[in-house]
């Protein structure tokens, strides 16, 4: 052990201690990092999960959204996070609605499908619209101390989204703005992931909904090249790089708040004393701690990570890309002559999910599932 005493020790090596050591470290403080498991990463893991695919994927948390990019600049953060084409595909009786962020008639054509007509793309882009603008404003005050009611709505500077974002349960201001439920479901994606809330009264849901479509300015979630173990590496990297130490396999066993002294178990027992302790996970660590979990929702969510060529073969009809003048280019033409499009798409190489080639193999496809998000270049 270098040393017994230490200006912060950190319990549990999750990308929110990995942050903090880092900034710490870089501050002059000198920072442990003690990780109970024999890597760190926290959630944000990645593995080579299929034998033979020589691609690493995120095992639990997958997406970027809620990282700042500041935090990136600040640390010096080397990430490749992609962009997705596809925010959302949700089957919906012999159709499904897509949602594909690079091709408004595309879109349009799928809400056609799936709704009848044309309101619910219209409230979708005005709902959307109103978020993004939300995004823009709060996003920037995630990074400061947390700001009180009033002195928030000032920063949203939009009655209408306080009030149907804040004030007012999500699942009623969904039902109002939108008829089909196919889109209400997939709106509402974002205000149920991780929680049991009841969007029709619990403002929970709001909360959930709000850091789905904020992040870092444009609610977009990102893929990142690696999967999320890529991110917590480079978390990591830059803490030992500022000089944090990181023990894993360090497993903490209780805090003293009297005494500031942290112990600890990597196969013996050891102490150190800390000016602050962070524990990063669910209270393990304090004298008369009960162990017993905070009651509240839990957590409903399943989900699956695959690596594919392409996406299954799904329902929607074969997408034909409307002609833009009278004169169609060659390749529109060959596009909508070409008889194949009109065929049903082999298992596994569906014409209309398909992602860029360039991508296909390198990062998991976007989800074919009711759970996708659905809005414009932000989901998750
Ligand atoms: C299935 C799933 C999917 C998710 N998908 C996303 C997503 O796509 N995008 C997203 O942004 N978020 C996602 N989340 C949420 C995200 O994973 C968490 O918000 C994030 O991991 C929290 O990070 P953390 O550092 O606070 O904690 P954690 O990642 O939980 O890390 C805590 C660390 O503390 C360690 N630890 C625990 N007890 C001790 C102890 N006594 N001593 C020492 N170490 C200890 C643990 O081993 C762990 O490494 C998902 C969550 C789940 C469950």
């Amino acid at each position: 052990m270098p040393r017994s005493h230490y200006d912060v020790v950190i319990a549990g090596a999750g990308h929110n201690g990995l942050v903090a050591a880092a900034y710490l470290a870089r501050a002059g403080r000198s920072v442990l990092v003690l990780e109970r498991l024999g890597h760190v990463g926290g959630l944000a893991v990645s593995a080579r999960a299929f034998p033979g695919v020589d691609a690493r994927l995120s095992r639990y948390s997958y997406l970027v959204s809620l990282l700042p990019t500041k935090i990136v600049k600040d640390l010096g953060l080397r990430l490749d996070l992609r962009r997705r084409r596809f925010a959302s595909y949700t089957p919906a009786g012999d159709t499904g609605l897509l949602v594909d962020n690079e091709d408004a008639a595309r879109t349009a054509a799928s809400f056609e499908a799936v709704t009848g007509g044309r309101h619910d793309l219209a409230a979708w882009e005005r709902f959307y619209g109103m978020t993004a603008h939300v995004a823009r404003q709060v996003a920037p005050t995630l990074l400061e101390p947390l700001r009180g009611r009033t002195a928030l709505r000032e920063v949203v500077g939009d009655d209408e989204a306080w009030r149907d974002l804040f004030e007012r349960p999500i699942g009623e201001v969904v039902d109002e703005r939108f008829a089909d439920d196919t889109v209400r479901g997939v709106v509402l994606t974002d205000a149920l992931i991780g929680t049991f809330a009841d969007t029709a009264t619990d403002l929970l849901a709001n909360r959930c909904f709000l850091y789905h479509v904020i992040g870092d300015g444009t609610g977009d979630w990102n893929v990142p090249v690696g999967g999320m173990g890529a991110v917590t590496a480079e978390l990591a990297e830059a803490a030992r790089r500022h000089g944090a130490e990181i023990r894993t396999g360090a497993e903490v066993l209780a805090v003293d708040p009297d005494t500031g002294e942290v112990t600890f178990d990597d196969g013996a027992q050891h102490a150190v004393t800390a000016g602050r302790c962070w524990p990063t996970c669910r209270p393990p660590c304090s004298p008369g701690c009960s162990g017993r979990r905070p009651s509240g929702p839990r957590a409903p969510s399943s989900k699956s990570t695959w690596c594919c060529r392409g996406c299954p073969g799904c329902r929607t009809p074969p997408w034909t890309p409307p002609r833009r003048s009278a004169a169609p280019s060659t390749s529109t033409r060959a596009a909508t002559s070409s008889p194949r499009r009109t065929r049903r798409p082999p298992r596994g190489r569906c014409r209309t999910c398909r992602p860029p080639r360039s991508t296909a193999t390198r990062s998991p496809t976007p989800r074919s599932s009711a759970r996708g998000c659905g809005r414009r270049g932000r989901t998750r």
